[in-house]
């Protein structure tokens, strides 16, 4: 199983919050094995593996998401991106056209929609067009009668285009009218000439090409050539009961431009689903609710972004520098990197300025963070706000009340001293007017 293979590399991951260039490569090549195997053509594999390893690699994680899935969610937006929404239907007066080739599943698929449309409270007509396959007339009667809709067809008549013309009169009554269309068993000029007709006197709405799920490479030349002779709108990939994935309706997606419609699940009428990206994407991987998961990450991304916005380096060089400025200074480096990378995204404090800073003046390591922090937090906000007004006893009653040492509470108060004396200077030089001049 494929996609349990694709866990397994990603479960490598877990509990990483930084993914280096080789895990990124090994994942990359797991989905391409996933999306292959499930039939997604060649070059769009290629495409989208690229788009992957970009963003895996030049995109920062958003604070405490772990690495997986964070890639994880990039592959899902890629695939979404490239699949889209589902084709848009309205629900109102419309004519469907049915494209695709012999045994794809356009007569089922004509009865399900027009099931799926009269749960909708709509009225829907199926006409059956397919003059080619003996017993194709009464293989849509008796669906459309499963499914409870109008239906038009002649079984003494040979002209589609007659049959169709005469149905969309027949059938005036309902509101959604899908027209049946035979296929071949392969693409022949005789049946694009027949469609190409049939489109011209229906003047449907909406074209739809009907795939078997377990269509592979094949999908593209079928695709552009219905494409090209009708235009098609939209998808609806059939037999995903099946072990197929579908991948194929990628591709068929992409080459027309288009989206995908409706799922079938089973021979039933009521076997069919709206698309729906989520679901089809965690299929067609063979993964959980990746859709849920991208949702998280995106979520974490938004907070992310809040609190850097809440906290602005340029403050820092304003007014009093406190130890909650250096809580808020350590929280922010977690999101945003070291300090001194911090320093070049403000205007003015790059290069020459940022090397005349005192080696470790900024320097606080993961650990002494993590310290910093349990600390802080057995702090006061007066002392916080007033770190000069702490004294010995209050040292002592910190480093009792936060379980550290009083040493280590000292430690704290120099590096924020060492941090306020720099910025200071930093503040000094802002007033200058020739540093001014430098800055500009
Ligand atoms: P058409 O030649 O394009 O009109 O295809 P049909 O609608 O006649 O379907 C061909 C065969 O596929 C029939 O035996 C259907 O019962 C079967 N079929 C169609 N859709 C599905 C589906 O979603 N699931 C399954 N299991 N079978 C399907
Ligand atoms: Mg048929």
């Amino acid at each position: 199983d494929l996609g349990s293979s694709l866990r397994g590399t990603l479960d490598k991951l877990r509990g990483k919050s930084r993914i280096s260039e080789e895990d990124v490569e090994e994942i990359v090549k797991e989905i391409q094995r996933s999306l292959i195997s499930a039939d997604v053509e060649i070059s769009l594999v290629q495409e989208l593996s690229d788009n992957i390893k970009q963003r895996a690699l030049e995109e920062e994680p958003p604070a405490g998401t772990p690495a997986r899935d964070f890639v994880l969610s990039i592959v899902y937006e890629e695939l979404v991106d490239l699949i889209g929404e589902s084709t848009d239907l309205p629900l109102e007066e419309q004519t469907i056209l049915l494209a695709g080739l012999q045994g794809s599943g356009k007569t089922t698929s004509a009865a399900k929609m027009a099931w799926w449309f009269s749960t909708k409270g709509l009225r829907p007509a199926v006409i059956q067009t397919d003059t080619f396959r003996p017993g194709a007339y009464d293989q849509a009667q008796e669906m459309a009668e499963r499914a409870e809709v109008d239906f038009y067809g002649n079984p003494d008549n040979d002209d589609p285009v007659e049959i169709a013309r005469k149905g969309l009169e027949e059938t005036s009554e309902a509101d959604v009218h899908i027209v049946d269309t035979a296929g071949r068993h392969a693409l022949e000029d005789d049946l694009i000439d027949e469609i190409e007709q049939i489109e011209g006197v229906v003047d449907p709405d909406t074209s739809l090409l009907v795939l078997d799920a377990a269509i592979g490479q094949g999908a593209k030349e079928q695709a552009s050539q219905f494409d090209e002779s009708i235009g098609i709108d939209g998808v609806v990939i059939t037999k995903l009961d099946g072990t197929a994935k579908g991948g194929g309706a990628l591709t068929a997606v992409d080459q027309t431009d288009s989206s995908i419609a409706f799922l079938g699940t089973g021979e039933e009428v009521q076997d069919v689903e709206r698309f729906e990206p989520n679901g089809f994407i965690s299929r067609l991987l063979g993964m959980g609710d990746l859709g849920q998961l991208a949702e998280r990450v995106e979520r974490a991304m938004q907070q992310t972004e809040i609190e850097e916005e809440d906290w602005d380096p340029e403050d820092m060089l304003q007014g009093q520098f406190t130890l909650n400025d250096m809580q808020k200074q350590m929280e922010a480096m977690n999101n945003m990197g070291p300090l001194d990378q911090v320093m070049d995204m403000i205007p003015g404090f790059g290069g020459g300025i940022k090397d005349q800073l005192p080696d470790d003046a900024m320097d606080v390591t993961q650990d002494r963070m993590r310290s910093f922090s349990v600390i802080m937090d057995s702090m006061t906000d007066a002392e916080k706000e007033y770190p000069k007004a702490i004294g010995a006893s209050q040292i002592e009653r910190i480093a009792r009340g936060s379980g550290t040492s009083e040493e280590q509470v000292r430690e704290l108060l120099q590096q924020y001293k060492m941090m306020e004396k720099t910025l200071k200077q930093f503040q000094g030089m802002g007033s200058d007017k020739e540093m001014q001049r430098m800055m500009q």
